[in-house]
């Protein structure tokens, strides 16, 4: 089945290897890439120059704006002929970015994907019900793909017709179920309100969105009966399956053969050390289409320090905590959503889902966060004891209202969960 696997490279052997792709990656920018030949020289760097990871830090950042400018097919860096599919980043602001793939990325995010399948136990036993989109969104083709490559048995829904999903999930008794978090908290709860948790066969979930609470993670799995992995990636980087879930959920092991991940500063850009929390910048070491040198994805995130117990030769990052853009400055603190998720699982009685409204008021910033309650909890209890956990974990005093479960919106997509209503 397909090419030979590759040696699994551990410590300095993974360094060497990924110095020695990153030099003849540049190499190839310098020959083949006008955007990335302009870049290089006017920073002043010359083929050659870019040697080992520490070189990789004169390199400059490469931004979702710079791909958007160079609508269609301004970063292609092959001949034309070599392309063999496009996708495209959904675009919800201004021009979408348009990503070209050669025969060989298609393999390649096939492979990085069918690790993630293995990485969670799918095996040609399994049957997979694929919940995320086709079409020029990556995801739901490279969920089919990596499955596919596994040899399990692919049920490729695509999004939404909820009513069909359940006749599927039931009637063909599938075992491994794919969607975006929102989407699979959206189908858990039709599971429960119609109470087919004993007619249904699921064991594993795959689900990948930017951000997911354990506490959503833990309602999702209990009323599926499953153990859930958080899958990683973004259209610009292949599409999903980048990165996975470790078997023991201590964060997600990346392939580092194939990507090169640096943890930043967001705001000055420096390199920040291991363990450190940051904006994840990825480089592609063997993308031929459209690579990338120091992309910056505005995830927010770390790179774990430890080796994994598991015993998996690839380093993790951890789970992502939100976007750079989501960030908030409420009264001078930076927040992300990840932090409210974190606060969150620490009051009982307190729902996943929750949306943050930041407004200004005479002249000062205002913060309310609005949260699901479960049907018995005391609200005005949890609310207190929720306004107290934020004081003391993130410093920041704001407002706390708890609505019933089932008020807040959920989507198919990306949830939104910040409002600032600040006028700037
Ligand atoms: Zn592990």
């Amino acid at each position: 089945m397909g090419e030979p696997r590759r040696e699994i490279l551990f410590g300095d052997r993974m360094v060497e290897n990924q110095e020695r792709l990153l030099r003849q990656l540049v190499t190839r920018l310098f020959l083949q890439s006008p955007f990335y030949r302009a870049k290089l020289t006017a920073a002043g760097i010359e083929p050659g120059d870019i040697r080992t990871l520490e070189d990789l830090a004169r390199v400059p950042f490469t931004t979702k704006d710079e791909l958007r400018n160079g609508y269609p097919l301004g970063l292609l860096a092959v001949p034309e002929e070599e392309v063999v599919r496009i996708h495209s980043s959904s675009g919800t602001t201004g021009k979408p970015i348009i990503v070209p793939y050669t025969a060989r990325d298609v393999a390649d995010w096939t492979e990085m994907f069918a690790r993630c399948y293995a990485l969670a136990g799918v095996t040609r036993r399994d049957r997979v019900q694929v919940t995320p989109g086709y079409g020029l969104w990556t995801a739901g083709i490279g969920f089919q793909a990596g499955a596919e490559r596994v040899g399990a048995m692919v049920v490729p829904m695509g999004p939404g017709n909820t009513e069909k999903q359940l006749q599927m999930m039931v009637d063909l008794q599938t075992t491994v179920l794919t969607a975006t978090s929102s989407y699979a908290l959206l189908l858990a709860e039709e599971v429960e309100r119609r109470g087919l948790r004993d007619k249904i066969g699921l064991r594993i979930g795959i689900f990948g969105s930017k951000r997911w609470s354990d506490r959503m993670r833990a309602r999702i799995e209990e009323i599926l009966g499953i153990e859930s992995f958080d899958i990683y990636g973004l259209t610009e980087v292949y599409g999903p399956g980048i990165a996975l879930d470790c078997p023991l959920h201590r964060g997600l092991h990346y392939w580092s053969d194939y990507l090169l991940f640096e943890i930043i500063d967001p705001v000055t850009g420096e390199v920040l050390p291991p363990g450190r929390e940051g904006e994840l910048v990825i480089t592609t070491l063997v993308k031929e289409g459209m690579p990338l040198l120091r992309y910056r994805t505005r995830d927010i995130t770390r790179l774990v320090p430890e080796p994994c117990p598991c015993g998996s030769p690839y380093p993790m990052i951890d789970r992502i905590l939100g976007r750079s853009d989501d960030m908030v400055k409420v009264k001078g603190v930076n927040i992300y959503p990840g932090q409210i998720d974190y606060v969150l699982k620490m009051v009982p009685g307190l729902c996943s889902e929750y949306q943050i409204i930041v407004t200004r008021e005479a002249g000062h910033d205002r913060m309310l966060v609005r949260v699901e309650g479960e049907p018995g909890c005391d609200f005005a209890a949890a609310a207190a004891a929720c306004r107290r956990h934020i004081k003391t974990h993130i410093g920041v005093g704001v407002e706390v209202e708890v609505v019933p479960r089932g008020v807040l919106p959920r989507s198919e997509k990306k949830t939104k969960r910040v409002f600032d209503l600040r006028d700037t």
